[in-house]
């Protein structure tokens, strides 16, 4: 069995969060599931990076904000691997390179094209938990891209797809999709199950909770989704 398992910066923002996590995925390691765990920058770390990016030039080079950006996202899953480590089990980050992850030359917001799932797939034959940097990649001439911004979901199931993983869940700090923003509209209603169009349209009118790519891409591998909460075990909701 393998799942991959993504965790949005929200879930991660500080380290009794991060432990947290890491105690999700090593419960599963100890059943003998293998892991990859998808990770985002920790709570507000993309948006105070470009906040720093700004200070020092107003427009700068797509190229630089990459390399920049993704540098949140690397720090988490070196984190989280450490997180792990302190619970007993063996675990390994990677960043979108290193995960085999390549895309499109499209700075700030790059396609994935192919990901090469050797390094993971040996990873986690000899047993480790691998922690892969979300909302990145690498492109053809070796340079970091990002995904665009919400772009790790879009990492979790392109993963999941690739390896044939047997569950792709998507840990968020609600716990499920509902019709409209429960943050906002206290009388929200969450879905049991949605439909890969339904939540399409969902994203359309403005609901950031999934990146659209990664919707997208779950419809075209016919791959199901669960969305959760990363702080309870209430059952979420199944995209697909
Ligand atoms: P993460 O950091 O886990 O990627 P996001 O902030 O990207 O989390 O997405 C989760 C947020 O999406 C929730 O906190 C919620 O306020 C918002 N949201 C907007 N619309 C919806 C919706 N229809 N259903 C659930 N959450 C929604
Ligand atoms: N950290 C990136 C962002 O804030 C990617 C993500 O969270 O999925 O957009
Ligand atoms: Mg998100």
């Amino acid at each position: 069995m393998l799942y991959v398992q993504k965790y949005g910066g929200t879930s991660l923002a500080d380290a009794e969060k991060l432990m947290n996590a890491a105690r999700r995925a090593s419960e599963l390691a100890r059943q003998g599931i293998q892991v990859v765990m998808v990770v985002s920058a920790q709570g507000h770390t993309t948006d105070e990076m470009i906040r720093k990016a700004r200070e020092v030039n107003r427009r700068g080079s797509l190229r630089e904000m990459d390399a920049y950006l993704a540098a949140g996202e690397q720090m988490s899953a070196a984190l989280m691997a450490m997180a792990l480590g302190t619970l007993g089990v063996g675990a390994i980050s990677l960043t979108g390179a290193q995960a085999g992850i390549h895309t499109d030359g499209n700075h700030g917001n790059a396609r994935i094209r192919t990901i090469d799932t050797d390094r993971i797939r040996r990873e986690l034959a000899a047993g480790k938990v691998v922690v892969a940097a979300g909302f990145q990649g690498v492109d053809h001439e070796g340079d970091v891209t990002t995904l665009g911004r919400g772009g790790s979901d879009t990492t979790a199931v392109a993963l999941a797809a690739c390896l044939g993983a047997d569950k792709c869940q998507i840990f968020t700090d609600v716990d499920g999709i509902y019709d409209r923003d429960p943050r906002v509209h206290a009388d929200a209603r969450k879905f049991d199950r949605i439909s890969y169009g339904k939540m399409l349209t969902l994203i359309e009118n403005g609901a950031q909770v999934l990146h659209d790519r990664s919707v997208e891409l779950a419809r075209d591998r016919g791959l199901q989704v669960e969305v959760l909460s990363a702080f309870t075990s209430e059952p979420g909701t199944i995209l697909g």
